[in-house]
């Protein structure tokens, strides 16, 4: 089994994957429209936001794929990621009610919850045996400040010392800082030296202040959420960055979107992975909203390869999208899929479906099927296995005649 490790900043890249693109996209052929782009892509220069709204026009939606799907592939080969994480929602309770929200609930709410320290172990212990990641993210508790996340964190590190904890959107991170009126820096600060390892994507929405107005007031600004991303990559720790797309925006909002996150990852080069999911509407939440159909998950999934430069991976979140519309986007330029995940609440309570509690057999196999290398990685893309397709082991149980 082949092991290799990575640098944060290069996170899993081939050296001299810009070289192995040049020579695969001039061995193409493309049509007019994306002939162009083809072109800027094999001299290694930037897509325009006018080059995105052409992806996102053109009618041949395969053709959009394989572009992505050749980027993709020089720069990971037949390699795509996966980890084995388990996602813990410390609490439901939330100041904010965030207009596509499923999940949140006022204290008052017969189905609020807020895991005490000793609750929030328990449950890492039911899965510590199998994971290398816990992703925790909750709800605005309007008692908790950024000693209670220190006491928590402190707490798992000390029982579970090589289990990544990866925690805290940007808008909790505000929320911290706000309730210890403290800077964001001094809040991922005590953090950090309490433990955790890295922030997920969550809460990034659209980077569109007036489009945030109206889907969830009160939440951090855009430039609030690159700030908080900015801060914590200053002091070593690596983030991802999420896109929720199909509420509202415009096309040329998820494109200016994209472009606010790849000049923050140009900075640091540690945005490490895009995750773009799709609003799941329902008739009482965001009315208004779009629906995302596979074909424009898939096309989204393609055109944010194709635009972030800068960001090496991008996330099919089989936890929103499903597994059937994972398994296609790993054609469609996703390198990574998550995860084996084991209990996940937000996008359940919001309408998904994917199953949960999938062993890395099971996520593996998934990946195979789709017809790539699956590859076992660390939360930080610095430590990966290419994984061994062992199906787990029945106990034969032999029949036994009773008189
Ligand atoms: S999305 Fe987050 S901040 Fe908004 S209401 Fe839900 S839990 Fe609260």
């Amino acid at each position: 089994m082949t092991e290799w490790s990575a640098s944060i900043q290069n996170a899993g890249s081939a050296a001299n994957w810009q070289e192995k693109l040049r020579i695969s996209l001039q061995g193409m052929q493309w049509s007019k429209v994306i002939e162009p782009i083809a072109d800027k892509l094999a001299n290694g220069d930037r897509l325009s936001i006018e080059d995105g709204m052409v992806l996102y026009n053109h009618s041949n939606l395969s053709e959009v794929g394989m572009l992505a799907n050749i980027v993709k592939h020089s720069r990971f080969d037949k390699n795509v990621f996966f980890n084995s994480n388990v996602h813990i929602n410390q609490t439901n309770i939330c100041v904010l009610a965030c207009r596509f929200c499923a999940f949140r609930r006022s204290k008052k709410q017969s189905d609020a919850y807020a895991l005490t320290i000793e609750e929030y172990i328990k449950e890492m212990d039911k899965f510590a045996e199998y994971i290398d990641e816990v992703h925790s993210v909750g709800g605005l508790h309007p008692d908790w400040d950024v000693e209670f996340y220190v006491s928590l964190i402190t707490a798992a590190k000390e029982k579970y010392p090589k289990i990544s904890i990866k925690a805290l959107t940007a808008v909790e991170i505000k929320h911290l800082s706000n309730q210890s009126n403290i800077t964001f820096s001094e809040t991922l600060e005590r953090l950090k030296n309490a433990g955790l390892d890295s922030l997920p994507g969550g809460g990034a929405e659209i980077l569109n202040d007036e489009i945030r107005e109206i889907i969830c007031k009160g939440k951090e600004s855009s430039e609030e959420y690159l700030e908080i991303h900015r801060q914590a990559h200053l002091q070593g720790m690596p983030s991802n960055c999420t896109m929720l797309f199909g509420t509202i925006e415009k096309i040329e909002d998820r494109l200016e979107h994209m472009d606010k996150l790849r000049k923050l990852a140009d900075e640091s080069l540690m945005l490490q992975c895009f995750v773009p999911y799709p609003f799941l509407p329902d008739s009482s939440r965001l009315p208004q909203a779009q629906l995302a159909t596979a074909n424009e998950i898939l096309r989204t999934i393609a055109v944010s390869r194709l635009m972030l430069d800068s960001i090496p991976h991008i996330k099919a979140y089989r936890m929103n999208i499903g597994d059937e519309v994972a398994e296609l986007a790993l054609h469609y330029g996703a390198d990574d899929i998550d995860g084996t995940v084991r209990q996940e609440s937000i996008m359940h309570l919001a309408g998904a479906k994917s199953s949960l509690n999938y062993g890395s057999y099971q996520l593996a196999k998934l990946v195979k099927d789709a017809g790539f290398s699956p590859v076992k990685r660390n939360t930080i893309y610095t430590m990966f296995n290419e994984f061994e397709i062992v199906p787990p082991k029945r106990v034969r149980r032999l029949s036994v005649i009773q008189n």
